[in-house]
């Protein structure tokens, strides 16, 4: 096989799908290329998929609060209903609990912006609300081996309660979905086939190599490798001009028997963000919970150096951390005497904020350093990438004067300089998951 086509994008993880679908759309030959077997099986479908809208700049903000949109309305963002099963928007409302790290009066006037509805409950409301749940305010995180992590809390948090948030009940098969619009609108998928080296030009990217000894020509490429994605700039010779790196990070998501009451039957309860426990937790049917972390500063960050040799088991010892530290939240939740769960691997920036644009190479794009909390703004970000290469495409210099993205659903602008390798780090990033 030697196929030659107007763009090939490496990685059909939810946003490497997206973007195909996007770019499909747009009139263009498009090749996905991913060594898996199938869509959204690499970091995609470790996902929680939680969909909220705290974020600490603004683009962000109105990519989630669009995005969202897009999930309401499944079937009309793909222009079809998948036969083999579509993924589903569980809409259960979030409440992101107060804390210093990130406060909630900065993100209230980036919501009153964006036209995302919220409440700010005080403690007692937050107990009312949300049964079960300990308003006490136990700040900083602790490890369990420090002797006051049994501590009392310290004065009562409140919460931002956004009642438009919630999550995706299957993950995977978003991306699936995704794969198969992109599909019926003209793009190519190649599973099992990993790119081993990016060929250049006359000073611009012409295409990728197989790990089978196949090539594919193409004018453009696009880096959507998640946690790969440093290994693929590398191959391809680019990061010389970015300001942002990116990193695989190692995280694992426990799941528990929910407290008793929290869901209620079809009802799932909401999304909780706890950066003053380290934890996030959300309801799954069948009385499911899920906890996972916020990269607490008391625990040394996961990094991993190769995301192939990463153990994809829970651990006793982070199981433990993140569900005891939930059952201070919650003082009902049981604890388990095994580990259940799963590990992903997170593709971290510098700023836990995602890299949407062009690079050094003419031709070669990247979306990446999706930071643990890019899952909700998939439909956005194959937007992002479609607009970008366009316009880059057609002469426009997106360094110097960034791409504006308008929001078809919602109207809202983002200035895709926000995404730009060459950004400053985005001080007012929380530092965690969290963006
Ligand atoms: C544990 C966990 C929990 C998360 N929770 C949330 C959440 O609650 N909300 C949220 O918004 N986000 C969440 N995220 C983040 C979100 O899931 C990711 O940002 C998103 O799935 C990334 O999608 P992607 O398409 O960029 O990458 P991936 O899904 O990782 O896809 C990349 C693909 O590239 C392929 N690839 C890599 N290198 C090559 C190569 N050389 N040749 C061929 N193929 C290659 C891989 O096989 C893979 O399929 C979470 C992530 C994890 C790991």
């Amino acid at each position: 096989m030697n196929l030659s086509v107007d763009v090939i994008v490496v990685g059909a993880g939810v946003i490497g799908s997206s973007t195909a679908l996007e770019l499909a759309r747009a009139g263009l030959r498009v090749v996905v290329v991913d060594r898996l077997p199938g869509p959204g099986q690499g970091s995609t479908s470790a996902s929680s998929a939680v969909v909220r809208f705290n974020y600490s700049i603004f683009p962000s903000v109105a990519a989630a609060w669009e995005s969202k949109h897009c999930w309401e309305d499944w079937a009309g963002h793909l222009g079809m209903v998948d036969p083999a099963g579509m993924a589903g928007f569980r809409r259960t409302g979030m409440a992101f609990l107060d804390v210093d790290v990130a406060p909630t009066k900065k993100v209230m006037p980036l919501f009153d912006r964006a036209g995302v509805p919220y409440e700010l409950w005080d403690a007692t409301t937050l107990a009312g609300r949300i049964p079960g749940l300990d308003p006490g305010r136990f700040w900083p995180p602790k490890r369990l081996d420090d002797e006051s992590f049994w501590d009392d809390p310290v004065g009562q948090l409140g919460a931002l309660w956004t009642p438009d948030g919630g999550y995706i009940d299957d993950p995977m098969q978003a991306a699936a979905n995704l794969a198969t619009a992109a599909r019926r609108a003209g793009a190519q998928f190649i599973f099992r086939s990993q790119v081993t080296a990016v060929r250049r030009s006359g000073g611009r990217v012409a295409g990728v190599d197989l790990a089978d000894g196949e090539r594919v020509s193409a004018p453009v490429v696009v880096n959507v490798a998640g946690p790969w994605s440093s290994t693929l700039n590398e191959l391809a010779g680019v990061g010389d001009d970015f300001s942002i790196t990116t990193r695989p990070m190692r995280q694992e998501v426990h799941y528990v028997t929910a407290p008793s009451g929290f869901n209620d039957g079809d009802r799932i309860g909401p999304v909780i963000a706890d950066l003053d426990l380290g934890t996030y937790m959300r309801g799954a049917p069948g009385d499911g919970f899920y906890i996972g972390g916020t990269e607490p500063e008391c625990d040394p960050l996961p990094w991993i150096d190769d995301p192939d040799v990463a153990d994809l088991h829970p651990t006793q010892t982070a199981f433990e951390a993140q569900v005891i530290r939930a059952a201070r939240r919650f003082g009902e939740l049981g604890v388990p005497p095994r580990p259940r769960g799963i590990a992903g691997v997170y593709d971290v920036s510098s700023d836990w904020t995602p890299i949407y644009d062009r690079t050094g190479l003419d031709g070669f794009y990247v979306a990446i350093g999706t930071s643990g909390n890019q899952f909700k703004n998939a439909p956005v970000a194959g937007q992002f990438m479609r607009d970008i290469i366009l316009a880059v495409e057609a002469g426009h210099d997106h360094d110097t004067n960034p791409v504006q993205y308008h929001g078809e659903r919602t109207g809202l602008k983002v200035d895709l300089g926000a995404y730009s390798r060459r950004r400053p780090v985005n001080t007012e990033s929380s530092g965690t998951v969290m963006g």
